[in-house]
């Protein structure tokens, strides 16, 4: 057997762990198994790649294996599960600078083929934007810069101009790689790409960020095709493919989850006006912990939503502690989980496995809402959009057609939150004011432990 052969046969071994893995992501039960499988696959992909292209010094490789892998290391462990999505759009960044670097390296020692020489501008193009599109993404996420969008008259235009001269540019770079216009027209190439990124980045709320860093870790993967493309690598090119074909799903997923189309997240300038909600009616009736634990040691049956408010008061335990003592009490209890709750597909999840709650407690919005007329109480842990019930009734208001998880149908509804204040998209919630609604104010966390003291006795 040949060793191209062997190489393309493990390749094909890391591909399968890669799918693999990816499927076993879809379960909460699988999903650690599933990250581990795809992390030896891509292991097994580098040592192989290592060992293919006849390097001649592994000196600089091994120093940027050692302070890469410290620095992924150390930044992934001290992130607070609030701030995931910064980092993600981070590592999302350095991956389309990864390809950028990788396209410009393969210009130097080899005749540049026009055909080659177009898939080399198409990782630029893609890797650039990337990259200072995240790190604009990153910046209105840990809110370094106004996390509003910044709309200006003619900006399509502008973005127009931007685009078509790049291709023009790309165009001129490809058919005369090895001329100094050609060379020009790379330079022109990468400089506008970079300013690309920015530009189509800063229209976009900081609310729609999430939607955004997916959308950009999918182009972090197809950057990666182009540069398995550029290098003649199969594995890069189906790992690329599937990073980019996930990533696109992922996104969709997201703005259908908030009944949007990623036309009106990317062009809308969400957020950017803030929209007159209609006059709300009824008021507010606040509860301590000891009066919202007689409403739950009376409930057969409860319903907890968490929301972005648990991760940021990391009550997760706290909650899972007060399912238990609610079970003992003879209560049956579930958690009701939006697909969009928190900041971060699945952020929910992982917070409430870090709890270790039962998966079987856990139940999709679209399996909760026909059940909760019947369940005597819904406690909504730091969550406000996705309870909103102006996404169900009130046509002008930006969430319409969003769906949401109808707590309000419960028997009783009670809201833990530190304030009256809105939630990411900024808009009153009726919920709160709803007849058969309690608000428990104060950190999330806090209130919980109250509730399971009460409990206690
Ligand atoms: P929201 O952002 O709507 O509301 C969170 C609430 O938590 C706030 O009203 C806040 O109120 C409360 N809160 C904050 N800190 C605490 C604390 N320490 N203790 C108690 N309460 C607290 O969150 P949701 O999860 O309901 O909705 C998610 C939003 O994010 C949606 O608009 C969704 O579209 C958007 N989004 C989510 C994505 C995802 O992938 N998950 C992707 C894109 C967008 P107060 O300050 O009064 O305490």
């Amino acid at each position: 057997m040949s060793g191209q052969l062997v190489i393309n046969l493990i390749y094909i071994l890391s591909a399968g762990l890669f799918i693999y893995g990816l499927k076993m992501l879809t379960s909460p039960a699988t999903a650690r198994q599933g990250n581990r499988l795809s992390a030896i696959g891509m292991l097994i992909a580098i040592v192989v790649t290592l060992f293919d292209q006849n390097i001649v010094d592994f000196t600089w490789i091994i120093v940027g294996l050692v302070v890469g892998s410290a620095i992924g290391s150390i930044a992934a462990r001290r992130v607070e599960m609030t701030s995931m999505p910064e980092l993600v759009a981070l590592f999302n960044g350095f991956g389309g600078l990864a390809s950028v670097t990788v396209a410009c390296a393969a210009l130097f020692g080899s005749e540049v083929s026009t055909g080659l020489a177009a898939t080399i501008i198409l990782s630029i193009l893609i890797g650039s934007v990337t990259f200072t599109g995240s790190l604009v993404a990153y910046g209105k996420l840990s809110e370094t810069i106004p996390s509003k969008a910044v709309l200006f008259a003619g900006q399509r235009v502008v973005n127009g101009a931007i685009l078509l001269s790049i291709i023009v540019a790309a165009v001129i770079f490809s058919l005369n790689p090895d001329t100094t216009s050609g060379s020009n027209a790379f330079w022109v190439v990468i400089g506008l790409s970079f300013l690309l990124g920015i530009m189509v980045v800063i229209p976009i709320g900081g609310a729609d960020m999430p939607v955004v860093i997916s959308l950009l870790n999918s182009y972090s993967g197809l950057a990666a095709c182009a540069a398995g493309f550029v290098l003649n690598n199969n594995l890069l090119i189906v790992a690329g493919s599937l990073v980019g074909a996930s990533g696109m799903i992922l996104t969709n997923i997201m703005c259908k989850a908030m009944n949007r189309s990623l036309g009106n997240v990317l062009f809308s300038g969400f957020g950017a006006v803030t929209q007159q909600a209609d006059a709300i009616e009824g008021e507010v009736k606040p509860v301590v912990a000891a009066d919202a634990y007689l409403i739950l040691e009376a409930a057969s049956s409860v319903a907890i939503v968490p929301g972005y408010g648990m991760a940021v008061a990391q009550a997760q335990h706290a909650v899972q502690e007060l399912a238990e003592q609610l079970e003992e009490n003879g209560c049956e209890v579930r958690f009701a989980v939006h697909p969009v709750a928190g900041r971060m597909p699945g952020h929910m999840n992982v917070l409430l496995a870090e709890a270790n709650v039962p998966y079987d407690q856990l139940v999709e919005m679209d399996d909760i809402n026909p059940q909760m007329g019947g369940i005597d109480v819904a406690i909504v842990i730091g969550a406000n959009d996705v309870v909103n019930p102006a996404a169900l009734d009130q046509e002008s208001s930006p969430i319409y057609g969003m769906p949401i998880i109808h707590v309000h149908e419960a028997g009783t509804v009670i809201v833990l939150k530190r304030s009256m204040a809105t939630g990411f998209a900024g808009l009153d919630n009726a919920l709160f004011y709803g007849d058969n609604t309690r608000m428990l104010f104060g950190d999330a966390k806090e209130s919980v432990m109250g509730m399971v003291a009460e409990f206690k006795g």
